[in-house]
């Protein structure tokens, strides 16, 4: 499970203040440029890797086999999000490259942003949204574009020529009724079937739910992960798993990303890093979903590993089900400074867990193995990349995290780029009320954000469990804006506790106030700005921050707790009571907990119905025009730095080096280039 960054932009100067440590930032400071381009709805940050040089140099050649291991999968993650992303961005590809026409045509600049999309979507469908997109380039200039180029840099089907390919791939970026969606959510419909994302091939909700259903054994306390790595097929009227491992489906890309991770096995820093390494590797090997949960348990208890990662098939937002997951990578080493502030929150899990206003009976009577620390990523790959969250807390599966607990990051150096980039950008200006706001913003908001963070990742996701012979995936497409819900509440209901003043993580009772505003004003209005004109709320966290808005608004209307008030015909949030408000998070949080913890489907479905998907059309309208004149991008992604390895005259690694020139499409190019690890079609 991961948490995003939220739109509201937030200052920098507060971050880890209250850890103690001075500043995360390298004693030399050289001007770094956080900002690379800006296209469509996106801005690409690069982010920087400080510490890197401080690695011993095993540890160096650690990450860095870790990181090729991690770049392998890309190929993946395209072909899960849609069948035709893999043909479609070498067809982008083969033109951008090598057009001989006029590369400064109305339509060639628009296919050149589709393509900057696509890569960024690892697809043709909206990493946020689902939607396809629309291509501003006429389908007779994209025609015209391929006759021109080199037919062996296409992706000709046997005895294809490119008039059939036209004809086979043109609807799907053309035409608005093929493919509309990657992940369809509306209640009512065959979420499968009006789904583009490549899990399933000519398999129906209904049949794909029995299919699964049937694989339940309710006696069974450590269930596997069931269809977590396989695409569901129907063959001859028999429905099959296709599962992705060596010698299955993406058994090219997986190969490879083995190969890799072998390279990292023999400089792993410990027994333990390497025992999981090599149980992952089994796990590839094989596709057994017992050895993926041996593994995340060996992968649990390894907490001594200054290097780590993430290497697989992981989260399951993209799969309408919420039972597929989309691969991803992250490679990291330990923040030791910064990780002092979540180590002070997870060693009082207990009592977070123990004065949670959640019913006992939904309580963890022992809350276990809660670990957590602050990260600098190295690299983002798969569903990671460009687009990434800034915590992260697995292994997902409910029996291992209420037996052997979970690791929680919180990846430091990418919220430092995000705040970096957003500074003085006019945002807050713009949509917060008053200067008093504006000033606790300023003064706060980084440190509050930072602790909602890990209360979120280390103990929102690891809190309460669930009651005896509740279904852990009663919820079904409801799930994941649930789970967010209870995270994101656990958070707000801790953020405002004296407990962390107490702690020494926060400097008084009322910093807390900046997380509260700016969470309101995200919900009920800001995050508006991502949605297209008459759309609804379709994503997971969007739901959840606007079904926790929506709620306490509507709860608390009686007693004016929060109002949106206008102003010289602007809309704002205004928060009268904030310690009312905290009590209507403690009532909502308890209810979801719930929910949750019974597998309550009806309870589930009202909540997020009600409150997390409805827009109001006027508001929206309004918000959208006042943020367009900011002239902002309300999604952010980023290019990886570039790690080399210097070897000696042997073919020895002596150092690996780590810069930061790429550009946006030079990455993206050079990836399609050397990782291009599976067909075309699959
Ligand atoms: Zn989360």
């Amino acid at each position: 499970m991961k948490k995003q960054i939220l739109l509201a932009a937030v200052a920098v100067s507060s971050l880890f203040s209250a850890c103690g440590s001075a500043s995360k930032e390298p004693a030399v400071t050289e001007k770094f440029d956080y900002t690379v381009e800006q296209f469509a709805d996106l801005q690409i940050l690069r982010y920087r890797v400080p510490g890197f040089e401080t690695l011993s140099l095993d540890q160096k050649k650690l990450v860095y086999y870790l990181t090729e291991a991690a770049l392998q999968g890309r190929d993946i993650l395209f072909d899960q999000n849609g069948k035709y992303n893999l043909v479609i961005r070498k067809m982008l590809e083969a033109v951008y490259t090598g057009y001989k026409g006029d590369k400064t045509s109305a339509d060639f600049k628009a296919m050149e942003v589709y393509l900057k999309r696509v890569w960024f979507s690892n697809g043709i469908h909206h990493h946020y949204g689902c939607e396809k997109f629309v291509p501003g380039f006429s389908p007779e200039f994209f025609k015209q574009a391929l006759l021109s180029v080199e037919p062996s840099a296409l992706p000709l089907a046997d005895g294809q020529t490119v008039e059939q390919l036209c004809d086979e791939v043109f609807p799907v970026i053309f035409a608005p009724q093929v493919m509309p969606k990657r992940v369809n959510q509306a209640d009512g419909e065959d979420l499968i079937q009006t789904s583009a994302c490549n899990y399933y091939d000519g398999v129906t909700q209904e049949e794909a739910e029995a299919f699964y259903a049937a694989m339940k054994d309710p006696d069974d306390e450590t269930p596997v992960s069931y269809g977590l790595n396989s695409r569901l097929v129907k063959e001859n009227g028999k429905l099959v798993e296709k599962v992705w491992k060596v010698g299955g489906l993406y058994g090219q890309a997986i190969e490879k990303i083995v190969y890799w991770l072998k390279q990292a096995e023999t400089v792993a820093e410990t027994p333990e890093q390497k025992a999981v390494i090599a149980k992952l590797v089994e796990y590839y090997e094989t596709g057994d979903l017992k050895k993926f949960d041996e593994y995340a348990i060996l992968w649990v208890k390894d907490l001594n590993s200054r290097v780590d990662f993430v290497n697989g098939f992981t989260e399951n937002y993209g799969d309408p089900l919420g039972l597929k997951a989309s691969w991803e990578s992250l490679v990291n080493f330990k923040d030791l400074e910064a990780t002092h502030r979540t180590e002070i929150i997870s060693s009082n899990a207990q009592w977070f867990e123990d004065h949670s206003p959640v019913d006992k009976q939904f309580k963890k009577e022992q809350v276990k193995g809660v670990s957590a620390k602050v990260i600098t990523a190295a690299i983002l790959a798969g569903d990671l990349y460009p687009a990434t969250a800034i915590g992260i807390n697995l292994p997902n599966s409910n029996w291992i995290r209420a037996q052997y607990g979970s690791k929680s990051v919180t990846i430091g150096n990418i919220t430092d780029a995000y705040n970096k980039a957003a500074h003085g950008n006019g945002f807050n200006e713009e949509f917060v009320i008053s200067p008093e706001e504006l000033k606790l913003i300023d003064q706060y908001a980084d440190l509050t954000d930072e602790l909602h963070t890990d209360l979120h990742e280390c103990l929102g996701h690891g809190s309460g469990k669930m009651a005896p012979g509740a279904d852990p995936d009663g919820l079904k497409a409801y799930g994941s804006t649930i789970e967010e819900a209870r995270a994101d509440l656990f958070g707000l209901y801790y953020v405002a506790d004296p407990k962390l003043v107490e702690l020494g993580l926060l400097p008084d009772t009322t910093a807390y106030h900046a997380q509260y505003y700016t969470y309101l004003m995200n919900g009920l209005m800001t995050q508006l700005v991502r949605i297209e004109p008459g759309n609804q709320v379709e994503e997971a966290h969007m739901r959840n921050r606007q079904l926790i808005a929506r709620w306490v608004y509507e709860k608390g209307a009686a007693d004016k707790v929060v109002e949106l008030v206008k102003r010289d015909g602007k809309t704002y949030v205004q928060v009268n009571d904030y310690g009312k408000l905290r009590g209507l998070f403690g009532q909502l949080l308890a209810e979801i907990q719930r929910v949750k913890s019974t597998g309550d489907f009806a309870a589930a479905r009202n909540l997020v119905e009600n409150y997390g998907v409805k827009v109001d059309p006027v508001l929206h309208q309004e918000v959208l025009e006042r943020y367009k004149k900011l002239n902002l991008a309300p999604y952010k992604g980023f290019v990886n730095p570039v790690y080399t390895a210097v070897t000696d005259a042997d073919g020895h690694i002596t150092d690996v080096t780590v810069s930061y020139d790429e550009d946006y499409v030079e990455q993206m190019l050079r990836y399609s280039r050397d990782y291009a690890t599976l067909p075309v079609r699959n």
